[in-house]
C-alpha cells in the first residue's frame, strides 16, 4: 500500500487536477484505400472496387457446398473444415470499414494480388490488413495442414472456404459472375481484401 501512493504522489496533474497525458506521438497516415485499387489494376485485375462490409454476402450453405461437392474439403488447411465458419466471417468483416473486392479472370493472379496488397497495406500501416483468396490452395503438393503451413505469408483461405456467398457479394457490387459449364466459358474469379 505505502509504494502505491509513494507511485501516486508523482503523476504529474494538470491545472485541473487531473493527471496530465502525456501528447500522443505522431502517427504515420496510411495511404487512402483507392491507391490499392490502382496497384490492383496494375497488377492485372480487370477491377477493383471499395465496399462497405454489408456488401459482403455470407450464407451457411457455403459451406455446405465446399463439404459436399468440392474434391478440396479436408485436404488443405485453408478449406473448411479448418477456415472459418460463415458466423466467424460475419463477425470479422463487421470490424472493418473498407474493403477491397478484386476481379480477375485467373484465379492465380487474384490470389497473386490480394496478398501481395495485404503485405504492402499491412506496411503502409493499415495493421489490419486481410485477404481472401478464392479455391483451394494448391501451392504445395501435399499441404502440411496440421504441421502448420510451409508458405503462411501466401496461404489465405478462399472467400468461399470461409462462407462469403461470391455470387451476391460480386453482383451487389455491379460485377460479372456465372455458373461455368465448361473451359470456355468466360472466368470471372474474385478475392476481397479488408483494409481497416
Ligand atoms: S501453402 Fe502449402 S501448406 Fe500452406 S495451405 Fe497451401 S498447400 Fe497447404
Amino acid at each position: 500500500m505505502a509504494r502505491t501512493a509513494s507511485k501516486v504522489e508523482h503523476v504529474a496533474t494538470s491545472t485541473h487536477g487531473e493527471p496530465a497525458r502525456k501528447p500522443a506521438p505522431p502517427r504515420r497516415v496510411p495511404p487512402a484505400p483507392e491507391s490499392y485499387c490502382r496497384r490492383a489494376l496494375e497488377r492485372g485485375a480487370l477491377d477493383a472496387v471499395l465496399i462497405g462490409p454489408e456488401g459482403v454476402a455470407v450464407a451457411e450453405w457455403v459451406r455446405i457446398k465446399c463439404q459436399f461437392g468440392c474434391g478440396g474439403y479436408g485436404r488443405r488447411r485453408t478449406c473448411p473444415p479448418y477456415s472459418p465458419t460463415h458466423e466467424q466471417t460475419r463477425r470479422m468483416l463487421d470490424e472493418y470499414v473498407q474493403l477491397m473486392l478484386v476481379h480477375c479472370d485467373n484465379g492465380e493472379l487474384v490470389r497473386e494480388i490480394v496478398t501481395d496488397l495485404e503485405r504492402e497495406a499491412f506496411l503502409d500501416g493499415h495493421y489490419k490488413a486481410f485477404a481472401f483468396g478464392c479455391g483451394p490452395c494448391f501451392r504445395c503438393d501435399d499441404c502440411a495442414m496440421e504441421k502448420g503451413c510451409n508458405h503462411p505469408g501466401w496461404s489465405r483461405p478462399a472467400m468461399e472456404a470461409c462462407g462469403i456467398d461470391v455470387f451476391a457479394t460480386a453482383r451487389a457490387a455491379g460485377l460479372p459472375i456465372e455458373t461455368v459449364r465448361d473451359r470456355d466459358d468466360e472466368q470471372n474469379h474474385y478475392g476481397l481484401l479488408l483494409i481497416g
